[in-house]
């Protein structure tokens, strides 16, 4: 489910499952997305950095643990759920990694989502993700459900922009940090996702 209809057929190899950017260890465990994002560049090229993010298949709990030990995690600030795809749409093995990330090293967790896991899976998720992801970073990508919906084409409508905002608040009343985003593209009006980044009472960042 949540195969992106505009990545059928693409032809897939050996991908990137952990890789470094700066001082950040990112981990790359699915390409499917609950939005297709307008803006999102997984649908013109796989590169990030020089590293290919385009799975062959979804790399198990296992894979991505040797993954992580094969780069030697040191010297870094903190370790991120991020690659071409919404990494809590495998939210039990975000889990289980996580659990495991904390029991051997001492890097805080992050997660980058598109905010949609509570309408996917049907339930709030976010008591789950408590002492195993330090920060959240939501994509909010608009300031209103139209805009929302023109740039994300989220699958549940207007219930996507308004679940993204209900999901942002819940993560606040748990997780230490949680980051509203937007991308600066054209429509969307920074300064009022700004304003109401802040009036659901988490930092704003422009990526
Ligand atoms: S949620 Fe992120 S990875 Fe998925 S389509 Fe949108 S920008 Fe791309």
């Amino acid at each position: 489910m949540y195969d992106n209809k505009n990545l059928k057929g693409r032809k897939k190899k050996a991908a990137t499952i952990a890789y470094k950017i700066g001082d950040s260890l990112y981990l790359n465990i699915t390409n499917r997305c609950s939005n297709t994002c307008i803006f999102c560049p997984k649908f013109s090229q796989y590169k990030l950095y020089g590293h290919d993010l385009l799975l062959d298949r979804e790399p198990s709990f296992e894979e991505v643990l040797t993954a992580i030990a094969a780069i030697e995690p040191t010297g870094i600030d903190e370790i991120v759920f991020c690659g071409f795809g919404e990494s809590l749409l495998r939210l039990e093995l975000v889990l289980r990694i996580a659990e495991e990330l904390k029991r051997r090293y001492p890097y805080p967790i992050r997660i980058n989502t598109d905010g949609q896991a509570n309408l996917v899976h049907g339930r709030n998720i976010v008591p789950e993700l408590v002492g195993l992801v330090d920060t959240i970073s939501v994509s909010l990508n608009a300031s209103d459900a139209e805009t929302y919906m023109q740039l994300c084409d989220t699958p549940f409508g207007d219930d996507g922009f308004s679940g993204v905002c209900d999901f942002i608040l819940l993560a606040k009343q748990q997780i230490p940090n949680v980051i509203a985003s937007v991308v600066d593209y054209p429509g969307v009006d920074l300064d009022a996702c700004r304003a109401l980044a802040l009036s659901l009472g988490v930092s704003f960042r422009v990526r």
